[in-house]
């Protein structure tokens, strides 16, 4: 190691705890996490936290889930990394697993790292299919914070988005206006994404009325519709995908999170008519569908499947609507394990609230919801902790 840097000192604040060197943009949750098993999170003073949080969506299997966790140590053991210039059958056998369990619709597979990547890469794929220049997004949507994904993310020009322009114009619908579409969605546009449940927006769902205005409108103008399913894709909302929730199929899905249970992945899904216009060298990454991300990829739609967790998901979300109606909580909304508890008082005071009662729920952008992400092992007996904790808040 260079002698400078042995020798640099700790940084420490005023108090004299030591400060990390991390960005500090991220507002921290005063937790301290040694270890996670199932759906529980072990804090170095020993507390047992619930976690309907998930770490933002991503947990789907929980912790230390024993398939998962043999899947990567197999994979590492194998080969850890080979690039896309070189086949691996574990690459192969994870996209048409990810194909398979999409359903019809959807026959190609472009792995990426992330959901703004994924994003990015949509909407590239969108623009090499018409010389168009405008992209229609809806009102709350979040999808990502690199150019192109941030542009198209409600707010981020006023808050973080820190790019002099946007690469292209846009425009937002609002959500659920089926009216509203054919002014935002013209012989001009190229793409409108949508989550059809917005996650950051507050567990929202769109409803298949829009959706399905959405569809008509972009076939009707030669537009491609991408479905956001980063955060409610990969079984979410106890299907597949929601757009199998609600039988719509757009031109491409994009999807994250869940897909790897927390090894980074994430995946770009293409229709047929999409995929014909992928051309050699026109996208490209270097650890995008590497061995492990892969192998993850394969170990949770192969636990999802064979221990019945879309069923599990729509049982178990089905309980918390109808027993967690209490306290300061005043009604529900989104689908299946992206669900927001709508709350009397703020969301951030009853997230608080919860956590001091061993309980980690999420926010959103919305200030009176409150967003549960949580593993789709979670059962009914963890929402009778839920239940009686919310029972016991201040409505
Ligand atoms: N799209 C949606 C719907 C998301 O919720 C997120 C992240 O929260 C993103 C895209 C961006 O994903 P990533 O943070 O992996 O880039």
């Amino acid at each position: 190691m260079n002698a400078n840097r042995q020798a640099m000192p700790i940084a420490q604040s005023a108090n004299g705890a030591v400060r990390d060197h991390l960005a500090p943009v991220f507002a921290q949750y005063p937790l301290d996490i040694v270890h996670a098993e199932g759906v529980w999170l072990i804090t170095r003073d020993g507390r047992r936290i619930l976690d309907l949080y998930g770490g933002h969506a991503v947990a789907a299997l929980g912790y230390g889930h024993p398939g998962w966790t043999r899947a990567l140590t197999a994979q590492a053991e194998s080969c850890n990394f080979q690039s896309n210039a070189v086949p691996m059958e574990v690459r192969t056998r994870a996209a048409a697993r990810l194909v398979r369990f999409a359903g019809p619709g959807f026959d190609t597979v472009f792995f990426v790292n992330s959901g703004a990547e994924a994003n990015e890469n949509a909407l590239k794929m969108a623009f090499a299919m018409t010389k168009r220049t405008h992209v229609a997004a809806v009102e709350h949507g979040f999808h990502g914070r690199t150019a192109a994904a941030g542009a198209l993310t409600w707010g981020a020009m006023q808050k973080w988005y820190g790019f002099p322009r946007a690469p292209f114009d846009v425009s937002f619908i609002p959500r659920r206006d089926s009216p509203a579409i054919a002014q935002h969605v013209t012989e001009k546009t190229v793409a409108v994404i949508v989550e059809p449940v917005q996650g950051v927006g507050g567990a929202f769902d769109m409803g298949a009325e829009f959706l399905e205005a959405l569809r008509r409108r972009c076939t009707d103008v030669g537009a491609q519709l991408i479905f956001d399913e980063v955060q409610c894709g990969v079984g979410r909302t106890g299907y597949p995908f929601a757009a199998d929730m609600y039988g719509v199929t757009p031109d491409m899905i994009t999807t994250a999170k869940a897909l790897g249970n927390g090894f980074p992945c994430a995946a770009l899904l293409m229709s047929p008519q999409v995929a014909a216009a992928v051309k050699l060298d026109a996208l490209g990454t270097t650890f995008g569908g590497g061995p492990m991300a892969c192998a993850a990829i394969e170990a949770v739609i192969e636990a999802i499947e064979s221990e019945g967790l879309l069923d599990r998901v729509q049982r178990v979300a089905a309980y918390i609507r109808e027993t967690c109606i209490v306290g300061p909580v005043i009604g529900h909304q989104g689908a299946g394990f992206l669900t927001g508890l709508r709350t009397a008082r703020p969301a951030k005071e009853v997230h608080a609230a919860l956590l001091n009662r061993n309980i980690l729920a999420g926010t959103s952008s919305d200030p009176n919801v409150l967003r549960l992400l949580p593993p789709y092992v979670l059962e009914k007996q963890h929402v009778d902790l839920l239940r009686d904790a919310l029972g016991g808040i201040k409505p």
